[in-house]
């Protein structure tokens, strides 16, 4: 999925945590956060291309371990939770909040990407060694849309209204 989607579909994610749980505004941004997230395995990404440490960053990742591969993965959203839960902290947020706000987010960019066609590995298992690359073994998902397609332009639309009627509600 493009950036875009996942942004869209964060800000819903957050919206809809915000406005039924009580939380804090700042918890959007944990939520968005951890939408982008996965795609630092891409440097064509959205949040690849946020600055040049992430750019770099995510050069490295996606000549080791490759795009959509252990970064698509649960055991990833709960391990990245973990190791940032301690800087969300150093910087002052509510350390569970912000935690929780990355987890919902990044579980968020594994749903949508598994309604693509290549789907996603889920597990640490669902990634192979091939060709002296790690790759996707596992295509877990609806495979329902192409990324970038006209489809996935609906279901822009979709989110889009739906996030539109979440405000005003
Ligand atoms: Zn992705």
């Amino acid at each position: 999925m493009l950036g875009r989607t996942h942004l869209i579909f964060g800000l819903l994610l957050g919206l809809f945590f915000i406005n039924f749980f009580n939380l804090g505004n700042v918890f959007i941004l944990f939520v968005l956060l951890g939408s982008l997230f996965p795609d630092l395995d891409h440097p064509g990404s959205l949040i690849s291309r946020f600055n040049f440490v992430f750019k770099d960053v995510s050069k490295i990742i996606s000549k080791t371990i490759g795009h959509r591969t252990y970064l698509h993965t649960l055991e990833a959203g709960f391990l990245f939770s973990l190791l940032l839960a301690p800087v969300f902290s150093y910087f002052g947020f509510n350390v569970l909040f912000s935690t929780l706000g990355f987890f919902v987010g990044f579980i968020g960019h594994l749903f949508l990407d598994s309604l693509t066609r290549s789907g996603i590995p889920l597990f640490f298992n669902g990634v192979k060694w091939n060709l002296f690359k790690f790759k996707q073994k596992k295509h877990y998902g609806l495979k329902l849309i192409k990324t970038g397609s006209i489809e996935e332009g609906y279901l822009d639309l979709i989110l889009f209204l739906l996030l539109i009627g979440l405000y005003l509600f």
